[in-house]
């Protein structure tokens, strides 16, 4: 983390929780996480439970989401979430492309750049994924595999959402698995993402973009991995279901 770029604790509740469940939890979380102003905390429930999650955080220190939205701006698209909807449930935040929507939902690179732009387009902020599978690590081409995500995904963005636009390097093998990155393959990529930034979009671009890490982030190990110069905070799944390991990952966020 370095001084200058705001880091954000995003947490992805995936499909868990009920209506109750989850204003349980967005209130323990305002509780665990009362005292953080070094940072953007922000929850993401899903669809259904926005509502009752928005009353409990609204006048909050703490943020909220969408796991997902359209890239359409609305119709006949029976399931799907539009921007819109999420604005209208105070959402500031939607994740884009999480490796669950590229396995289940055969999101591609382009989709996720439709969604992207969607997203941004309606003033919301994208958190948007990349991450590479074991065996393309395993074979060395982690990096390449990065390359063709960043620049298919999120390539070609005008420069104030290039800006705005916020990435999370989540290698698939660590997601739920309770296997993290090292600090030190955290930073590679997270640095190799700042210097294809840079030839994207320019170095002073580069050096504002936030760049979060995702993959089995604990309060064990949140310290070191946002502890590292280019990893701007976390995008947490698990550990997000407990408000005190979550307030416990944001109390490591300081710089
Ligand atoms: C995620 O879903 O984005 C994630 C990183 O999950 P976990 O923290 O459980 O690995």
């Amino acid at each position: 983390m370095m001084a200058g770029r705001r880091p954000v604790v995003a947490g992805n509740w995936k499909m868990h929780l009920d209506v109750q469940g989850a204003a349980a939890l967005a209130r323990d979380v305002v509780r665990a996480t009362s005292l953080a102003r070094w940072c953007d905390v922000a929850v993401m429930p899903s669809a259904p439970l926005i509502a009752g999650v928005a009353r409990v955080l609204e006048g909050t220190s703490v943020e909220w989401g969408g796991q997902d939205l359209a890239a359409e701006a609305q119709g006949a698209y029976t399931g799907d979430v539009s921007a819109a909807q999420l604005v209208s449930l105070g959402c500031r935040w939607v994740i884009v492309g999480h490796s669950e929507r590229r396995k289940y939902h055969l999101e591609g690179d382009d989709v996720v750049k439709a969604k992207t732009v969607r997203a941004l387009g309606a003033g919301l902020t994208p958190i948007t994924c990349v991450g590479e599978q074991l065996s393309e690590r395993k074979a060395g081409q982690t990096l390449h595999r990065i390359e063709t995500q960043v620049r298919f995904g999120l390539g070609g963005l005008a420069p104030a959402d290039a800006e705005r636009v916020v990435i999370a390097y989540e290698p698939v093998w660590a997601i739920g698995t309770g296997e993290t990155a090292t600090p030190a393959q955290a930073e590679e990529v997270h640095e190799y993402i700042r210097r294809l930034w840079a030839s994207m979009y320019g170095d002073t671009l580069a050096a504002k973009v936030r760049i979060l890490y995702g993959g089995s982030v604990k309060a064990s190990n949140a310290a070191e991995l946002m502890g590292q110069k280019d990893v701007d905070g976390a995008l947490v799944g698990g550990a997000a279901l407990s408000a005190n390991d979550f307030g416990e990952i944001v109390k490591a966020a300081r710089v």
